[in-house]
């Protein structure tokens, strides 16, 4: 017959009185009472501490070795009890920066998985990025036509300003013939005049050949030679057809952008190889808020309507907003509601250029002072002394007049532009982290990958999936990777 209730009978643990009580079973049971009247001491210290002790029992011998002894709790008996074990709730989380994604580990690994097999594209044209290996650089070329006349060039300069005297002569120096400027074949021992204000390509001339069986050791070294004057790029150029530009690094073909190596590292938030500059990997920004700098729009200056600087009385504050009240035509009797938005401007954002005289006494030693340069605005001036400031105390003051601001930069997504032009199918890794765990899950089911990145990344797959599986059992398949930690 199923219990009914768990019944404890002569409870003495810590402060309890030899107590007899009945809890009925398979219902929430609360157990409540005064500040030290042993509610711990009955519900922890007693009956749990007796559950645990018969769940420990209950295992094999070979895993009660591993937990060690449990003293049976100061009691006559308990009846009814099933084995038990507590589930305490933590909250560690207060760090800002974590998030689902980064507490489940799921987004170590999406980081691995971004830099082995993300694709990178421009993130000023979006095209994607050329990154190969000199070795397929080389398979790419032999597949031309056997008979095919083709050259192989290093371009030095793409698309850039300057004379490069300098540079010709060096190239020169290192026993080379011809280069290709701007179009046009030059010998280099010429003396060859650019214009220094514009634009110029030039491509040395690294080597000729005809395509065919035997030329793929020749190529490679040619290629090899290539790359290394142009810091990564080579041209294969057939004269009067096509020419291909190839890229050992990550470089957009148009805009003479390159990245670096792909790392893990890149697409953490935390780091600053990773972070949005704009608001430091966090997404959005501390700004001042005219509103609470102004809280009461139907007071004056004289009476206090710049919260953040108080009643102008001390002499030198009194001066400055009676030179700004006189620049920008109002009084410091005015309400700030009366005033124009620009008038209203010139007190929060200051005088621009323009330059303001002002004299004044030294309150305390009634010292005569005198200065005549623009006002920087309250609101500057908050934003510049949060800056500066080394005092907590001034910070956090500060902080009493910001708000949060979506990061302009970022569009709150954390990460620097390179990064987010990373893709995996399609999707880059802060998009990809605003699906919920469900979502994830259907994501990396119909993921699409050739033989080679699946090689590369079946690894990291069965991490991520067993991670995400793990959270669908748990029930919490709502959640989204870059939820806030904090806020679970
Ligand atoms: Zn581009
Ligand atoms: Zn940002």
């Amino acid at each position: 017959m199923p219990e009914k209730e768990i019944h404890v009978r002569g409870a003495r643990e810590h402060n309890l009185q030899n107590i007899e009580v009945r809890i009925p079973r398979d219902t929430l049971a609360v157990i409540t009472g005064i500040s030290g009247s042993g509610k711990s001491s009955l519900a922890f210290d007693t009956i749990y501490a007796e559950g645990q002790r018969r769940f420990v029992e209950s295992l094999s011998a070979y895993a009660r070795q591993f937990l060690g002894l449990m003293e049976k709790p100061d009691v006559d008996s308990i009846d009814g009890l099933s084995p038990a074990v507590s589930i305490e709730q933590k909250t560690t989380h207060k760090n800002p920066r974590s998030t689902v994604g980064t507490v489940t580990e799921i987004y170590d690994y999406l980081r691995l998985l971004y830099a082995r097999i993300g694709k990178p594209h421009c993130h000023s044209c979006g095209r994607p990025m050329l990154k190969q290996t000199i070795q397929e650089i080389v398979d790419t070329v032999l597949k031309y036509a056997e008979g095919t006349r083709l050259q192989v060039l290093s371009p030095i300069v793409r698309g850039r300003k300057g004379e490069y005297k300098e540079l010709l002569r060096q190239v020169a120096k290192d026993g080379f013939v011809r280069a290709r400027i701007n179009g046009e074949i030059k010998d280099l021992d010429d003396s060859i005049t650019l214009d220094r204000n514009r634009k110029h390509t030039i491509e040395i001339i690294v080597d000729r050949l005809v395509a065919g069986p035997g030329i793929k050791q020749r190529l490679t070294d040619s290629v090899q030679t290539a790359i290394k004057y142009a810091g990564g790029l080579v041209v294969i150029d057939v004269p009067g057809g096509k020419s291909e530009l190839f890229s050992e690094l990550m470089t957009c073909p148009e805009c003479n952008i390159s990245y670096g190596e792909a790392s893990p590292r890149l697409f953490s938030f935390n780091t600053p190889y990773g972070a949005c500059p704009g608001c430091d990997g966090l997404g959005h920004t501390m700004e001042i808020d005219p509103r609470l700098v102004v809280p009461d729009d139907g007071k004056s200056i004289a009476e206090g309507a710049i919260r953040a600087w108080g009643m102008p009385s001390g002499s030198y504050f009194s001066e400055i907003f009676s030179a700004v009240a006189k620049y920008a035509g109002t009084t410091l009797d005015t309400a700030w509601k009366a005033m124009t938005k620009k008038q209203q401007h010139a007190f929060l954002y200051g005088t621009g250029e323009e330059k303001l005289r002002i004299k004044w006494a030294s309150d305390i030693t009634g010292h005569k002072s005198e200065t005549n340069r623009p006002f920087e605005g309250v609101v500057h001036n908050l934003q510049r002394r949060y800056k500066q400031s080394t005092s907590s105390a001034i910070r956090e003051w500060i902080e009493s007049f910001m708000t949060y601001q979506p990061c302009e930069a970022c569009g709150g997504k954390r990460l620097n532009k390179e990064a987010l032009s990373f893709t995996v199918g399609s999707m880059n890794i802060a998009d990809l982290t605003r699906f919920n765990i469900r979502e994830s899950m259907d994501f990396f089911g119909k993921l699409e990958l050739n033989p080679n990145e699946k090689k590369i990344s079946l690894q990291i797959f069965k991490e991520i999936k067993e991670r995400l599986t793990f959270l669908l059992n748990v029930g919490v398949e709502y959640l989204t990777m870059n939820r806030a930690a904090g806020t679970l």
